[in-house]
């Protein structure tokens, strides 16, 4: 299949099973996930209509665009879905229109105190949903308190919450409970409304779960290159 038949098929089964679910697809954003890809992958998927990039390294994402030919792809919106250190606060602020990985109120001040603009950054909040403290993710008990905290730093705009399935979990569990702790967030927080959640492999879970907001790579972009 082509790049072409790959982001028509998985954008097809998006469609339906928001249908099933009863949604409207078009609430619906599909982020395409491009790490470890070169550069040109993303001319190609805005050629073919693709609005929402991913990237989870920093380093990749701020030398992405620079390599990008910036009046070609204009209306990019360049989302970093990877754990963000502190030191790289202000290279992810300044590469990101939206981060989705708030796990902690560390990262969430560096990214505020990294402000250099009046621009305002969308955030949202990561949510562990394994019982491994070492994967990425505030734990559920801590996410609204995490949420607070974003709310009084005028630089991020709170948009949500964010989570990645445990592997070893039907993922509609975990994708409910992620539902759960975003209806508690959006009582004090009604612009929090989207939800990160669904890659290739449980999307159509995390559509049937609410996600506003999916995060696919290799089921369009094909298999990753090596990690270089
Ligand atoms: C790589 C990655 C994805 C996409 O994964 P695929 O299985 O290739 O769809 C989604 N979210 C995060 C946080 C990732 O790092």
């Amino acid at each position: 299949m082509t790049l072409a038949e790959r982001l028509s098929a998985i954008d097809e089964s998006i469609a339906e099973a928001a249908l099933r679910a009863g949604r409207n697809p078009a609430e619906i954003t599909r982020i395409v996930v491009t790490k470890f890809h070169p550069a040109r992958l993303i001319h190609d998927l805005y050629a073919l209509g693709v609005r929402d990039i991913g990237e989870n390294r920093q380093q990749e994402l701020t030398a992405k665009r620079e390599i990008v030919d910036v009046d070609a792809v204009k209306s990019l919106q360049w989302h970093f879905i990877g754990q963000a250190q502190t030191n790289k606060a202000a290279a992810i602020r300044r590469a990101s229109d939206v981060v989705h990985s708030v796990d902690r109120t560390r990262i969430a001040d560096a990214l505020h105190r990294a402000a250099d603009d009046e621009r305002v950054l969308d955030v949202l909040v990561q949510v562990n949903l394994t019982g491994d403290a070492e994967r990425g993710g505030s734990t559920l008990a801590d996410a609204e308190k995490l949420a607070e905290h974003v709310l009084t730093l005028d630089s991020l705009r709170l948009r949500g919450v964010m989570a990645v399935a445990p592997l070893d979990e039907d993922p509609t569990a975990a994708f409910t409970r992620l539902w759960r702790v975003a209806e508690r967030i959006r009582r004090f927080a009604p612009e929090a409304t989207w939800i990160s959640a669904g890659m290739s492999g449980d999307f159509v879970q995390a559509i049937e779960a609410g996600a506003t907001h999916l995060r696919i790579g290799s089921a369009i972009t094909g298999p990753r290159p090596d990690r270089g």
